[in-house]
């Protein structure tokens, strides 16, 4: 510990000595307080606060628009607007001692109402190691509020301490500057990454500085970005290096110039892999449905086919056109058949083949269940006020569950499967009125449950019970053989 702390104590002095900000720091920083801006709805029309422009619009208050003057997107606020502000986290990778050090700055904007235009400042409150798992360091300027980190802009920097606290470690995201980087990364494992080359116009876009870091040591992302093919590139860890062109994206090179252009993101690229064209527009509406969709259409039709069915008839619901396919599958349909592959009305049929698979699935459930019953039905038990029976079809279950309000309808498939029995227990006076809905299990009396899915009485207790032990599970005792006389005669 003692040795660290003199590193570090070494670390933050040379800090102190030699850390700069590079030149064009100011230059940069302006560019990034366009964006802490608004538009400010006044009698006189619609005023930029960054252009100084007034214009006429009839955008509504708190939306944003894109000032026409320049061209810079805002929020619109009214005139009567008091206060406001922003803060955003500016970023610069720096090194010292052979140590890459990440510079995490707040650019803070406070609207003066009176001039209708915002004050910025901006200072430096952290910095974090980023090879020792980015430790931080603070100085006097933060404090911890609810929430998190705190930056007050007024204070002067004083001490840097390394952070110890377990929360509140400052987010590593915000604008990052970029000219000092291919610099800064000499002689460093990022000395080919190009990353200078990734963070491209408009400067002001948010960048996870961690996250970029460890995707650009792949030697892919090096590639990725000569290759110009910038969202992939943040990807970069799925991406082969080495052979063909072929080989890495898994389509023809003739496809690199259209990906270029249109700079393709990793699902487009997706869907080029199945579909490969050079119709953006095509492409991206392809995207809606998602390739995993797309390949499972693929085969069933190709791809053509089903692009001309969805746009003649204005469909967008691929799921439940997959749906339907999978249901006519299942039912024999002959797919070939276009009447079967394209039907005319897809919600209709698709509703309409659902009912059929149901009907199906419960004929067969219906099979199943009469086998199982032979067996069920010996453990059929009467007492001179309690009958209970196992349930004879699906449809008893519907019933069941009707009269009940309870879900045993969806118990259907497991009880004809076998993996649970279903018994009715009601009235000997009255039975074909639902009383207690009753599960078991290994002959075990799991759920009983009366009207909307209500506790049993203590005479139903009774008789479920003495059914348990006597019936399912042959447990005859003294007790038990007294009731069972009692209930006989
Ligand atoms: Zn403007």
């Amino acid at each position: 510990m003692g040795y660290i702390n003199k590193w570090l104590q070494n670390l933050i002095q040379d800090m102190k000595e030699n850390f700069k900000l590079p030149k064009d720091w100011n230059k940069y920083l302006s560019e990034v307080e366009k964006e802490h801006n608004l538009i400010i709805k006044n009698k006189a029309g619609y005023y930029c606060t960054n252009c100084q422009q007034t214009f006429k619009s009839n955008r509504k208050i708190d939306t944003e628009m894109n000032c026409p003057h320049c061209n810079h997107k805002f929020l619109i606020k009214s005139n009567r607007l008091k206060k406001y502000w922003y803060r955003d986290n500016v970023l610069m990778i720096d090194k010292i001692q052979d140590q890459l050090i990440l510079r995490i700055f707040e650019l803070y904007s406070n609207y003066n109402s009176d001039k209708q235009e915002f004050e910025h400042s901006t200072v430096e409150y952290a910095r974090q190691l980023i090879y020792h798992q980015y430790r931080e360091l603070r100085n006097e300027r933060v404090s911890i509020n609810q929430g998190g980190p705190f930056v007050h802009h007024y204070e002067h920097e004083g001490k840097w301490r390394l952070y110890d606290g377990y929360y509140y470690e400052s987010v590593p995201a915000g604008f990052l500057y970029k000219n000092n980087l291919k610099q800064v990364f000499k002689n460093t494992e990022y000395e080919h990454s190009r990353m200078w080359q990734y963070i491209r116009k408009p400067y002001t876009e948010y960048y996870n500085a961690k996250e970029l870091l460890r995707i650009a040591k792949c030697s892919s992302f090096e590639t990725l970005v000569e290759l110009k093919l910038y969202n992939l590139a943040k990807y970069a860890e799925m991406f082969w290096t080495e052979g063909s062109f072929q080989h890495i994206f898994g389509i023809s090179k003739d496809y690199y110039e259209f990906m270029r252009k249109h700079n393709i993101t990793k699902d487009q690229l997706d869907i080029l892999k199945i579909y490969p064209t050079k119709d953006i527009k095509l492409l991206k509406y392809l995207e809606k449905f998602g390739e995993y969709n797309l390949r499972q259409i693929k085969e069933y039709t190709k791809l053509d086919n089903f692009i001309k069915y969805f746009k003649e008839n204005k469909l967008k619901d691929s799921r439940m056109y997959i749906d339907y396919l999978e249901f006519a599958e299942k039912l024999g349909f002959d797919l070939k058949n276009k009447k079967y592959l394209f039907p005319e009305n897809l919600k209709q049929a698709h509703d309409e083949l659902e009912q059929q698979i149901e009907m199906v699935e419960q004929e067969k459930n219906n099979k199943l269940i009469q086998k199982r019953l032979k067996k069920l039905e010996k453990n059929i038990f009467k007492t001179k006020e309690f009958i209970i029976f196992p349930a004879t079809s699906a449809g008893d279950l519907v019933d069941e569950s009707q009269q009940q309000h309870n879900c045993v309808r969806t118990y259907v498939d497991r009880y004809a499967k076998g993996r649970c029995d279903i018994y009715f227990m009601r009235e000997v006076e009255n039975t074909k009125k639902s009383l207690v809905t009753v599960e078991v299990v290994d002959n075990k009396v799991i759920q009983k449950r009366t009207k909307n899915n209500g506790p049993t009485s203590k005479e139903q207790n009774e008789f479920l019970k003495l059914w348990e032990d006597v019936v399912l599970n042959q447990k005859i005792n003294k007790a038990n053989k007294r009731i069972l006389e009692y209930a006989a005669s």
